[in-house]
């Protein structure tokens, strides 16, 4: 078995001392041993490492109960090695992932201390729990606002704690993520930079979840393993979205890959997070889109919204007016007790 990319099953209730000799064993064979501890098992990940391992070597050690190859290229984001649905619960206690729907919103960019405020204010009474806001932008022209970088960040932790809200925020470079992790709950790495691997290792870094945007031109598979590149360096606080692909149709800016959300769910234990607001491009289809990727299974939405969305400096034309959003909600409400889930 090359390269150990097996999983082992410890029997329920294993005491410690079985699991840390399976624990060395893997270590002293060369590989790097990840643990998952479920409500029913305790799972072994046997990731990356050069040595062959014959599964018979775990399999007659004492406590386990057996040894299996994991098939996917992704391993730590698999459900082979995390069976149940992951939670990531955010430092103001709101959780992403599990039976309840989570509702992130707010402007595309922070542009000054009113449009935030006045933007966060309505989406937290509406119902959101996370503010989105970006202050390192990544624009497609280099002559479109950028950003308030620093500055923003500091509005975001300041508005936000007032309303008892997280912070989701993109971080472009890996010389920014310190600083972005001292303001923000959650890192979000942007679609165009899903697959920037040296930003991966460095949200992977640190202790903060993270919220791993699809690229425009990425299958699922390369989505899961840019989430792997994080996963592996210890931060199994990760979050998937879909925010729309590349596609030869042009009625919309991108084509939302429903799709995506089943499969990853099938796939990945990973939360999953669908963007109507990037995907459409268009106000009018944030609200439809927001329905179907709820229905489809979605466990988040991450919705721009505009104090005014006509004097918006970027997204402008996808930014829904608070009042649009506040009915969102409540559709959103209902779709989501249609299919079982808690309503946001
Ligand atoms: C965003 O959510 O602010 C953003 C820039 O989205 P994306 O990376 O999906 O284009
Ligand atoms: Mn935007």
């Amino acid at each position: 078995m090359r390269g150990g990319h097996v999983v082992i099953i410890m029997q329920a209730n294993v005491p410690d001392e079985l699991l840390e000799a399976v624990l060395a064993r893997v270590e002293s064979g060369g590989a790097r041993p990840h643990l998952s501890r479920g409500i029913e098992r305790t799972i072994v990940g046997v990731i990356g490492g050069d040595r062959e391992f014959e599964p018979e070597i775990f399999e007659a050690m004492p406590g386990v109960e057996r040894v299996i190859r994991i098939l996917h290229p992704f391993k730590l984001a698999s459900r082979d090695f995390h069976a149940e649905d992951r939670v990531i619960t955010l430092a103001n206690g709101a959780r992403l992932g599990g039976p309840g729907l989570l509702v992130m919103a707010g402007p595309c960019a922070v542009e000054s201390r009113e449009q935030l405020q006045a933007t966060a204010e309505a989406v937290a009474r509406a119902g959101a729990k996370v503010l989105r806001g970006g202050a390192f932008k990544p624009r497609t022209s280099p002559y479109s606002f950028q950003g308030l970088g620093e500055k923003g960040l500091m509005l975001l932790r300041e508005v936000a704690d007032e309303l008892g809200m997280a912070v989701v925020t993109e971080v472009l470079t890996p010389e920014d993520v310190g600083e972005v992790a001292c303001h923000a709950d959650m890192l979000q790495v942007g679609a165009r930079n899903m697959a920037n691997f040296s930003l991966l290792r460095a949200v992977g870094d640190t202790d903060r979840p993270v919220l791993l945007k699809r690229g425009l031109g990425a299958t699922v598979e390369e989505l899961l393993m840019a989430a792997e590149y994080i996963l592996c360096r210890g931060n199994d606080r990760v979050a998937v979205c879909e925010r729309g692909i590349r596609t030869f149709e042009n009625s919309t800016r991108f084509t939302l890959d429903i799709n995506a959300v089943p499969v990853l769910k099938q796939l990945s234990s990973l939360p999953v997070v669908v963007d109507p607001s990037h995907s459409t491009g268009r106000a009018d289809l944030v609200g439809p889109i927001a329905r179907a990727g709820v229905a489809a299974g979605a466990d988040g939405l991450l919705i721009e919204v505009h104090a005014n969305p006509t004097e918006a400096l970027s997204d402008g034309a996808q930014s829904l007016h608070p009042e649009a959003f506040l009915q969102l909600m409540d559709e959103i409400r209902r779709v989501a007790a249609a299919v079982g889930r808690q309503a946001a």
